[in-house]
C-alpha cells in the first residue's frame, strides 16, 4: 500500500530542511518521483482530496514537489517570490494528517519558479487555491507543517 510511505504527523523528518536536487542526481530520483505521483492518485482514491505532495513527506529529503491538478507536474528546486501582501484564511489539510484541519493564513498570490523533469526553468503565477497549495508544499521543503502556522490555538478541527 503506497500510502504507507507517507510519514505521519510527529515524525521528526517532517521538521527537517530538504536539500536542493543536483541535475546529475535527477535520474536516481526517478522512482521517488513516480512514487509521489502514485501517492497523489492513491490518496485521491481514498480521501477524495489531494493535489500535491512533497518529497520529504516520504522521508526523501530533496526539494521536489509533485503536483497534479490537470496533469502530473514535477517541480524541482521550487522557489517562491512576489508573495502578495493580501492574505487569505484557509482551512488547510495534509497527507501527513488526513483527518485534521488547521486554519492558517496564506498569501493570496505568488510567483513560482521551478525546474521540470527536462530541467527547463518554468515560471508560474499562482492565485487563490493554487497559491495556498504551493505555499503548503513549499513549507514541507523547509520542514514546516501547517500545524506550525495555525492562526491560534483554536485553529484545529477534526474531520
Ligand atoms: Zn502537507
Amino acid at each position: 500500500m503506497i500510502l504507507n510511505k507517507i510519514l505521519p504527523l510527529g515524525d521528526n523528518k517532517l521538521y527537517e530542511t530538504s536539500h536542493p536536487v543536483l541535475k546529475e542526481e535527477l535520474a536516481s530520483l526517478k522512482t521517488t518521483i513516480e512514487d509521489l505521483h502514485d501517492i497523489i492518485l492513491a490518496f485521491r482514491a481514498k480521501y477524495n482530496a489531494g493535489r500535491a505532495v512533497a518529497s520529504p513527506q516520504i522521508g526523501v529529503m530533496k526539494r521536489i514537489i509533485c503536483w497534479n491538478i490537470d496533469e502530473p507536474i514535477t517541480m524541482i528546486n521550487p522557489e517562491l517570490s512576489d508573495l502578495s501582501e493580501e492574505m487569505m484564511e484557509v482551512w488547510d489539510d495534509c497527507m501527513c494528517f488526513p483527518n485534521l484541519l488547521v486554519k492558517v493564513n496564506r498569501h493570496k498570490s505568488c510567483t513560482l519558479r521551478f525546474f521540470n523533469e527536462a530541467w527547463n526553468l518554468q515560471t508560474w503565477h499562482l492565485v487563490g487555491d493554487q497559491s495556498e497549495l504551493i505555499q503548503h508544499e513549499y513549507d514541507h521543503l523547509n520542514g514546516i507543517l501547517a500545524t506550525q502556522r495555525a492562526i491560534d490555538n483554536k485553529s484545529f478541527c477534526w474531520r
